[in-house]
């Protein structure tokens, strides 16, 4: 931390900020500059923020330059991680080296309908399926998903195809039995700072997917990674899905820096969802491609055999024409950015 005095900061005030830090344990170095000193201080961060530093007289400005994650901070871990998702001698790797192509349903509404999208996605390429049993939605009147009936049917059809499943999980009581079916769980953008949820399934043994909170800044959405890794769980990657903005065109804005600025503070894996960003189809291929050039590590996307029947976000799920237009970005673009297909690097 640094604390920056007034210009009439009397040297009296300057050693009661020092007394005050080496109290506490620290170590402070004064700089005293033509006009204004300058204090740096060395030492447990938490124990300075009980100072209350700012309210010290000749106290100009108080500064931190260490990120307040420390976990899931690159500061302390400079390898970027990967995560492994899948299990039984397939696993699928999130990280730096791959590019990995997640895809399903928007959200489990029978086992036909989820087999139909899955095939599609595995078809185009997809390494890990997708699919909603329990749907956090805005209405109370909206379909909310079939609860542990999909489950077993995302379940099911894991065996079918060989994908590994994220899923999402929205109540901290139901993270074990959505721990028993899926091989990552997924936190939605309604409850990136559901603590208690953040807290139990970073118990829960199983990866993590955390979407980013629509109104959340960066730094917080890394504090909700952070209350994951506490917790004991590193494995957790993040989803840069579109924040709220003044701009309706789109349901939301897709925060495209957001990729790069997370890789600069955290080792961890962080991919994009253009789907729930944009909420039409039509834009789905274009922020998938601009999601590649940036440098995320993957991308997540919404199939669906029948968008105009889909229980859920019809309007942004992909078939036909845009999917193999999608298929064709996620199979050339990855390697122009020195990426290889997940699938080769899948084991066990
Ligand atoms: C989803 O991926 O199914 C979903 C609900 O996404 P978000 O939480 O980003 O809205
Ligand atoms: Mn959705």
């Amino acid at each position: 931390m640094v604390v920056v005095m007034t210009p009439d900061a009397t040297d009296a005030d300057i050693a009661h900020v020092v007394e005050k830090v080496e109290g506490v344990g620290g170590s402070a170095f004064v700089s005293k500059g033509v006009v204004r000193t300058i204090i740096g201080l060395v030492g447990d961060i938490d124990r300075f923020h009980g100072l209350n530093l700012r309210a010290l007289p000749g106290v100009a400005d108080v500064y931190r330059i260490s990120d307040p994650f420390k976990m899931v901070s690159r500061q302390h871990h400079p390898e970027r991680s990967t995560v492994w998702v899948g299990r039984d001698g397939h696993r699928v790797p999130i990280g730096p080296d791959s590019f990995t192509f997640i895809a399903g349903p928007c959200a489990v509404e029978s086992k036909q309908q989820t087999i139909e999208a899955v095939e599609m996605a595995k078809a185009a390429g997809a390494s890990i399926m997708r699919g909603g049993a329990f749907k956090p939605r805005t209405s109370p009147y909206a379909f909310q998903g079939l609860g542990v009936a999909g489950l077993e049917i995302l379940s099911e059809v894991r065996d079918l195809t060989g994908l590994p499943v994220v899923t999402e999980v929205v109540d901290p009581k139901d993270v074990a039995v959505v721990a028993e079916h899926a091989d990552m769980l997924q936190i939605g953008t309604r409850n990136m700072q559901n603590f208690g949820l953040l807290q139990a399934v970073g118990q829960s043994g199983k990866p993590v997917l955390l979407k980013r909170g629509m109104t959340a800044t960066i730094e917080e959405w890394l504090m909700a990674a952070e209350y994951i890794a506490q917790r004991g769980n590193l494995d957790v990657v993040l989803c840069e899905r579109g924040i709220r903005t003044f701009e309706p065109a789109t349901r939301n804005t897709l925060d495209i820096s957001a990729v790069p600025v997370v890789q600069a503070k955290s080792h961890l894996p962080i991919i994009v969802d253009p789907s729930h960003a944009a909420g039409i189809k039509e834009l789905v291929v274009p922020l998938s491609r601009a999601s590649i050039a940036v440098g995320a590590d993957g991308v997540i996307v919404d199939v669906h055999a029948n968008p105009e029947e889909a229980l859920c976000d019809g309007p942004q799920a992909l078939l036909g024409n845009e999917l193999r237009a999608l298929a064709q970005a996620v199979r050339q673009l990855p390697p122009a950015v020195g990426r290889v297909d997940a699938r080769t690097l899948a084991h066990g």
